[in-house]
């Protein structure tokens, strides 16, 4: 594909009006990093430079990008039926169809699907499913949530409540959802340190579950939430037997579990989703990302048809759940997750990205003996390359490897001194090569 022509010269004064999101916006408007386009495994920068996507843009262009299918779905939606309501006492069919097909990707018990716009909607949007669940059981007392330090549930009030990151947090002083608790962390056990796959130690920090119902009573708490894997805060894989405890003991003491599957969900860990990697069902599980490739907002969230039935039922005539949003299942997002769902299909990336583990596995591992590199770890296309901080300054040496690897045409991604690596699933061998010899080459730069 021809690079195409250099965007018209870009001022300082040009970028001064858009507050971007989690993102250094002295540092980047003195800098910018601008894409143009995209194509397959690769972006263009707005000055015609390749850049390779190491990771799926932001962990959701599973299916690589400018997918002809997925376009001109959009745009067929976009000249029939630009706008149209999926809730709000109306809807349209693409919205149906598109809930039918995500049950099949399902274990059959996840039956029901509400569509949001976005991860953080779709947490906040789970959170409350389980609090109406509850009321309409009787179990009113049940108010309680339970996240995990250093997970990672988007933006709204309640993720950044049950999300164990405490930077998200601390600029806002408020206290959030008064009820919620966190389990420990999962990472940075010493004898787990260069994992492949699951590590061995760790599965019974699920136990401290126990700990928290002990404090506050088991039938306060409404739902625990996790990612299956910890994507956000650096590519937390579970410890072998960690979400079978964690599985067990909701049940022991009736409490829900909610998977928030936004990044691993649409064949990241080399199946359709963690739930069927682990082998382990919650009873809710929270997606976006991938499901429409990214070309277009949106997210959902699936649940047990009980959870579904019971709201419904308990409710007099008339609606039933007072929540939705003016976005949620509109018709390009639809028609996006469609079409995308149907590439996933046909060209089976979740089988695809699952014969290709092995390779990025062994790929990434070859980096652990890079300076500074103090741990490396891996899930399906999902790694973690960790780097020893600078004394004076946490963050500053991944920083200035992710800028060195934009420099030379490789988009990576990092967390505080943590590397992420997530390209999309259609990556080659040889492209898996030249990320790790550009981030490889990289970390000799900057150490
Ligand atoms: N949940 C998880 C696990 C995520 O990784 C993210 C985003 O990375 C979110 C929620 C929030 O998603 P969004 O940025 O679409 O609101």
């Amino acid at each position: 594909m021809a690079p195409p022509a250099p965007s018209p010269a870009i001022t300082a004064t040009d970028l001064d009006a858009h507050w971007m999101g989690f993102t250094a916006n002295r540092a980047f408007k003195s800098a910018p990093r601008l894409l143009a386009s995209a194509k397959g495994m690769y972006y263009t920068t707005a000055d015609g430079r390749p850049i390779l996507d190491g990771v799926a843009g932001l962990w959701c262009v599973n299916a690589g990008h400018g997918r002809e299918a997925i376009t001109q779905a959009i745009a067929k939606s976009a000249a029939t039926l630009d706008y149209a309501p999926a809730g709000f006492q109306l809807g349209h069919p693409a919205a149906f169809a598109l809930a039918d097909k995500l049950t099949a990707l399902m274990p059959r018990k996840l039956e029901r699907v509400f569509f949001t716009n976005s991860g953080s909607e779709s947490v906040d949007t789970a959170l409350k499913i389980a609090l109406a669940y509850w009321q309409a059981a009787g179990e009113t007392q049940r108010v309680r949530f339970v996240g995990r330090l250093r997970g990672y549930h988007g933006v709204g009030f309640g993720g950044m409540s049950v999300g164990g990151i405490e930077a998200n947090r601390k600029a806002f002083g408020a206290q959030l959802l008064p009820h919620a608790d966190h389990l420990p962390q999962t990472h940075g056990i010493a004898a787990n340190k260069f994992s492949r796959g699951q590590p061995a130690a760790g599965g019974d920090l699920a136990d401290a579950l126990e700990e928290i119902v002990a404090k506050r009573g088991g039938e306060t708490i409404a739902a625990v939430i996790v990612e299956p894997v910890a994507g956000s805060a650096g590519v937390l894989v579970p410890p072998k037997g960690y979400l079978e405890r964690l599985r067990a003991l909701c049940d022991k003491y009736g409490i829900l579990l909610i998977f928030d599957e936004v990044i691993t969900g649409f064949g990241r860990l080399g199946a359709s989703f963690a739930i069927e990697y682990f082998g382990v069902t919650p009873d809710l599980v929270t997606m976006a990302k991938g499901l429409t490739n990214g070309a277009v907002p949106m997210g959902a969230v699936m649940m047990r048809k009980e959870i579904y039935d019971r709201v419904i039922n308990a409710a007099q005539a008339g609606i039933e759940f007072m929540h939705g949003y003016t976005y949620g299942g509109h018709p390009l997002a639809c028609a996006a997750g469609l079409a995308s769902l149907e590439i996933h299909r046909s060209e089976k990336l979740a089988d695809r990205a699952r014969a290709m583990a092995p390779y990025f596995e062994q790929a990434v591992h070859s980096l652990r003996d890079h300076p500074h590199v103090v741990d490396v770890r891996n899930v399906g296309l999902m790694a973690g390359i960790e780097l020893e901080s600078r004394a004076d300054k946490v963050g500053a040496r991944a920083m200035e490897a992710y800028l060195d690897c934009f420099r030379e045409g490789l988009l990576i991604r990092v967390t505080g001194d943590i590397i992420a690596l997530s390209p999309p699933l259609i990556i080659e061998k040889g492209q898996i090569d030249e990320i790790v010899a550009k981030l490889g080459a990289a970390l000799k730069r900057v150490a």
